[in-house]
């Protein structure tokens, strides 16, 4: 019998993940079938339809079409929108990645019409319940089937909080898209040549987490650290919509003056940047983890993480966001030899697809 996966997804990084497992599921055709939602959390055809088109994703069969609001609206329109397909589709799975509103909204739905559901990345803490993703992965785990660790720590995560059922450790799915994209990267991306940057020579730097973004105080000083660092190197900083409405609101448009700001770029681009970069500067969490894939020096802007490993292995700097340890955690960068052995073997898709069969069945 085939087993029917209805995949909610939204923002950008749930594309990426989501890449990898819909393309292991194409691979079993007869065996598994993929139904995707795509809530329209991102929209722009930057922060969505590139990822879809670079990274091979097959067209979502709905879209919701939600986007903007506060949480709730946003979370209380998913969840009538994702609910109505259920009841059409009648799934064997709900299939949520992350931690974002469409991972909350869908994994809610599911769970109220008695459909199980996988997390992927599940068990994943930053202890800081300011956090609105930190609160949506604590209520998808908590109604969660399948939990699809990424890390031992992520298990270990839950078995403090008394859940051992149905919790694996399948590895990071976005360790399997980097291996599958490093070819083409080199192969496709024109980046460096377009932004005349010379490899190992500049900064990159994301930022958009809203601790960060909607705190005029955290953001202006994150700013003018990047403005201090662009004295030593350029400093290039793909800007999120969300920042980007927030420097004008908060009337920091001006800090960008000394940087080399682009849109948000697509994945192969940003890849790019990312593996020829001396410096990556970030608050997301994909990005901090990508930095340690390809072994260049991270500095977070945070004062906590989720990828608690990057720090403990010595790939990634706390720096919070503070000017001063924004730019001294640069000039103190340095990078072990070994790469971490702790994101999987680029096979979590594999295995994740596997669990859904097996359990299914
Ligand atoms: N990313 C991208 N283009 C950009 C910025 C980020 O392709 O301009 C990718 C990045 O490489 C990573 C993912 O988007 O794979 C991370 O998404 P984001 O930072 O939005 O979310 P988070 O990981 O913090 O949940």
């Amino acid at each position: 019998m085939t087993c029917k996966v209805l995949t909610v997804v939204g923002a950008r990084p749930q594309f990426i993940k989501a890449a990898a497992v819909s393309r292991e599921m194409l691979r079993h055709p007869g065996q598994i079938e993929e139904v995707m939602v795509h809530t329209g959390q991102h929209h722009d055809e930057n922060m969505s339809q590139v990822f879809f088109d670079e990274l091979d994703i097959p067209a979502p069969r709905y879209n919701l079409e939600v986007c903007g609001g506060t949480h709730g609206a946003m979370t209380g329109r998913m969840l009538e929108g994702i609910e109505r397909i259920l009841l059409d589709e009648q799934p064997d799975w709900v299939l949520v990645y992350g931690d974002t509103n469409s991972t909350l909204a869908g994994a809610l739905a599911a769970a109220k019409l008695h459909i199980p559901v996988a997390h992927v990345e599940a068990g994943l803490r930053s202890f800081n319940r300011r956090m609105p993703e930190e609160i949506n992965r604590i209520v998808a785990d908590q109604v969660s089937t399948l939990l699809l660790c990424p890390t031992a720590l992520a298990v270990d995560n839950l078995a403090s909080e008394g859940r051992r059922k149905g919790v694996s450790n399948v590895g990071d799915v976005m360790y399997d898209v980097a291996l599958y994209c490093a070819d083409r990267t080199r192969s496709k991306s024109r980046i460096l040549e377009q932004l005349g940057l010379q490899a190992g020579q500049f900064a990159l730097a994301t930022c958009h987490r809203a601790e960060n973004t909607d705190d005029p105080r955290r953001l202006s000083e994150i700013m003018a650290a990047l403005g201090d660092i662009a004295q030593q190197m350029p400093v290039v900083l793909p800007l999120h919509p969300r920042t980007r409405k927030s420097l004008h609101d908060h009337g920091l448009v001006a800090c960008l003056r000394r940087l080399r700001v682009t849109d948000p770029l697509p994945f192969l681009d940003m890849m790019a940047l990312e593996q020829a970069a001396n410096v990556i500067l970030t608050d997301s969490g994909g990005v901090q983890k990508e930095a340690c894939f390809y072994g260049v020096p991270c500095v977070t802007l945070r004062n906590e993480t989720e990828w608690v490993e990057t720090v403990e292995l010595g790939f990634n700097q706390l720096a919070g966001a503070r000017r001063e340890a924004i730019v001294a955690a640069v000039n103190n960068r340095s990078m072990p030899r070994q790469r971490p052995l702790v994101y999987g073997d680029g096979q979590a898709a594999s295995r994740i697809v596997s669990s859904l069969r097996s359990a299914a069945s």
